[in-house]
């Protein structure tokens, strides 16, 4: 059965009815939600009681002239880069990890670690589709369909195609640095001066140590060998804190021996090393895993949710920048930007959840829906409040188990 990547909450959807070509109508079952790669943590992938339609056959490109790519919703950014990449374009924005459909990336308004120079993905979304219960229509900025859509969640109807606005680069190569550093105060220095002439930049932290990677990078000109990939995690292992506290420490020794010099590497193994490892997320065991994600306005918020967080050797930090997002209920907003994974323990980990979320909410930030499961209606309704305007473009065929969570 399909689920989300925390595999939890479980999911109790009804029927799977895929979709494989965009003049298809809508299945006929109520209600529908549009699944993608199921990469969304939580539940906003999920719809407990109605129909799950996944888009994975609408995997097909449409056209390709000079950097405006049209494709179908179910193509996923993998995929758009080995096209694009050996032609010498770039997507303009791309997650943690590459097996994000285009739908996906539009619905969540996904962000980089080029944010502070290129917002949101949907700030280069340059038309869509939306197949509605009431029809099929084109949208753009401007619109206030699209800006209902990106960041909709998939409440708005199924995107069948969009074109994207692709940048050139000069090869698959990333000059890349990766610098060690020794607390918050240190990371706000970094963040400043590498946002100020970096493209790429984001930190791995670890909490109780206090310490972490800093990693900023260009694209650079020039192939790189490819990270190795394909190594499958056969079954469930709670081995996950032991492998992330190797890894982190790993990078920091070397990262501290290596001093400040830049190397050269493939994109991928900068922007997706999760990638190399299938399936890590069963690593969480049977019970899944939570992410918490928010953004908070200020250090001051950043400095309380950091005495709060767990033990986690893998917390990554980095600074949004000031480009409006273009989406009504979009996530990214100015501040600082901190994701944790946290073992599905039961009550435990859920009052943690909730006491994070408190401190991010009552600070000015927002909990990101994407990666949510637990959020409470009230944090919902506080930290996007054009919810209201955002309902109006609800299609009714469609709904989520997320949106019956939150916005009761
Ligand atoms: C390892 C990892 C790293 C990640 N890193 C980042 C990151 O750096 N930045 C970030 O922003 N996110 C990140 N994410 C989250 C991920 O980018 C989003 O959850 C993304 O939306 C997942 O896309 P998907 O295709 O899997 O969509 P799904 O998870 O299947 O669905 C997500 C939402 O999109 C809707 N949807 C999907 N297809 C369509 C469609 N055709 N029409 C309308 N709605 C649709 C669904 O209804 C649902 O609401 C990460 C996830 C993982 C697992």
């Amino acid at each position: 059965m399909l689920g989300s990547w925390g595999r939890y909450p479980p999911p109790r959807h009804v029927a799977e009815r895929p979709i494989a070509w965009r003049d298809e109508p809508l299945p006929e079952a109520r209600p529908l939600l549009a699944y993608g790669q199921g990469r969304s943590y939580g539940d906003s992938c999920l719809n407990d009681g109605g129909a799950l339609v996944p888009t994975a056959g609408l995997d097909r490109f449409i056209s390709f002239e000079g950097s405006l790519l049209r494709c179908e919703s179910g193509v996923t950014l993998g995929e758009i880069l080995s096209l694009s990449v050996p032609r010498g374009f770039f997507l303009p924005v791309v997650p943690g990890t590459r097996h994000v459909s285009v739908g996906g990336a539009i619905a969540n308004d996904i962000h980089g670690k080029n944010h502070h120079r290129a917002g949101t993905f949907g700030r280069h979304v340059r038309r869509l589709e939306l197949l509605r219960s009431d029809g099929r229509v084109e949208c753009a900025p401007g619109d206030e369909l699209f800006a209902a859509t990106v960041g909709g969640l998939g409440l708005t109807g199924l995107i069948t195609w969009a074109e994207l606005e692709l940048k050139p680069i000069p090869g698959s190569a990333m000059r890349v640095e990766a610098i060690p550093f020794g607390g918050l105060d240190e990371f706000f220095a970094l963040s400043e001066e590498s946002d100020a002439r970096c493209e790429y930049t984001v930190a791995w932290l670890h909490v109780v140590r206090s310490r972490g990677i800093f990693f900023r990078g260009d694209h650079a000109a020039g192939a790189a060998r490819p990270p190795r990939r394909g190594l499958i995690v056969p079954f469930s292992l709670p081995l996950v804190i032991d492998l992330t506290t190797e890894a982190f420490n790993k990078t920091y020794f070397t990262a501290q021996k290596m001093g400040p010099r830049s190397r050269a590497e493939h994109f991928e193994k900068f922007f997706f090393p999760l990638d190399a490892l299938a399936g890590w997320n069963r690593l969480y065991g049977k019970r899944g895993l939570l992410q918490f994600q928010c953004v908070v306005p200020t250090k001051e918020a950043l400095q309380a949710l950091l005495q709060e967080a767990p033990s986690s050797p893998l917390t990554v930090l980095k600074k949004f920048g000031e480009l409006q997002s273009p989406g009504i209920l979009s996530f990214p907003r100015p501040g600082f930007t901190l994701a944790l994974d946290v073992p599905n323990r039961g009550a435990e980990t859920y009052a943690l959840y909730l006491r994070l979320e408190n401190i991010a909410v009552e600070a000015g930030g927002a909990i990101y829906p994407a990666k949510d499961a637990r959020m409470a209606p009230k944090s919902f309704a506080r930290s996007y409040p054009r919810r209201g305007e955002f309902e109006r473009h609800i299609d009714p065929a469609f709904s989520s188990s997320f949106w019956r969570r939150v916005a009761r």
